[in-house]
């Protein structure tokens, strides 16, 4: 465990350059991108297997992104009254459950013995059933879902928000730094430092829509505060993941650097990197992030 010293001042580049407050990746590269990079970090990764599945799920959740654009008979400009997107409400409406079904065509044929049981629990499951699920992990009451099906069933219904996410007018940026996605209110998975044409800029991602949002670096994600920062990581104090703890809220969310590795991506350096989280909490700290393939088994 490497500690590096803590930066207090916000970067001069980062404040007088013009950046988005809000970006939304497009989907289909955000999901292939995904997928590639945990068959990359899967490699005599101890946890081989389940990296393999989720970038299997990624990759069910670009062909249904696909089959989705293909068959909308909704505009982006007929639903632009909204003004944000609103989990509960894309989880009672039920569109998620075709993208369910799509992936779950995608999936079943190549799916491992340990993992056929439980897509056929799906495939059996009545619609009832499906969007009392969604509703449930909507509301963060995953202790009332199968952990075994919930990774499944939060992909399909994250589609579907990610999809409405990009057709609703963006909210109006508060000069406030939100801890949580100011297009659908979720929690983020981790904090992203960009590559390239917004190199060094730091993006939260959300765990639902697939958004990300502006943050200065070097500030508390939950709640702002810039005086008690600390970094854990096993690696070396270049590590591409660290864990960035705050000792005035007791919270830590990862930090996941482009810089270092250009193919880091959000939800795949954080789900390969659960080791640390144990570290983090060992330590006193509480995880704020939400990773869609290790959902919590209770209320956050
Ligand atoms: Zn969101
Ligand atoms: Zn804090």
């Amino acid at each position: 465990m490497n500690e590096v010293p803590v930066r207090r001042s916000v970067p001069s580049e980062e404040s007088t350059r013009h950046f988005d407050p809000i970006l939304r990746p497009e989907l289909h590269e955000l999901y292939t991108a995904r997928a590639a990079r945990l068959r990359e970090l899967a490699t005599g990764h101890e946890l081989e297997a389940y990296l393999r599945l989720a970038a299997d799920v990624a990759q069910a959740q670009a062909q249904a992104q696909a089959q989705a654009q293909a068959q909308a008979t909704v505009s982006p400009e007929s639903r632009s009254n909204a003004v944000a997107v609103d989990p509960v409400e894309i989880a009672r409406q039920g569109t998620w459950v075709t993208h369910l079904d799509t992936m779950l065509d995608q999936l079943i044929p190549g799916a491992s013995p340990a993992i056929t049981p439980h897509l056929d629990a799906l495939r059996a499951m009545s619609t009832q059933a499906r969007l009392d699920a969604g509703l449930a992990l909507a509301q963060h009451q995953f202790h009332s879902v199968s952990q075994a099906l919930a990774p499944f069933l939060w992909a399909a219904f994250s589609l579907d928000a990610a999809l409405a996410a990009r057709t609703v007018p963006l909210p109006v940026a508060s000069s406030e730094e939100s801890p949580s996605c100011p297009v659908c209110g979720s929690a983020p998975v981790a904090s992203l430092i960009y590559k390239g044409t917004r190199q060094g800029l730091r993006y939260l991602h959300c765990s639902l829509c697939e958004s990300q949002w502006h943050m200065v670096r070097a500030k508390c994600t939950n709640c702002a505060d810039a005086g008690d920062l600390d970094y854990l990581s096993f690696d070396s104090t270049e590590a591409v993941v660290r864990a960035e703890s705050c000792g005035h809220c007791h919270s830590y969310l990862k930090v996941i650097s482009q810089e270092r590795e250009p193919n880091a991506e959000s939800v795949a350096d954080d789900l390969a990197t659960l080791v640390l989280d144990d570290a983090a909490s060992a330590e006193g700290y509480g995880r704020t992030g939400l990773n869609p393939f290790a959902l919590p088994d209770q209320a956050l």
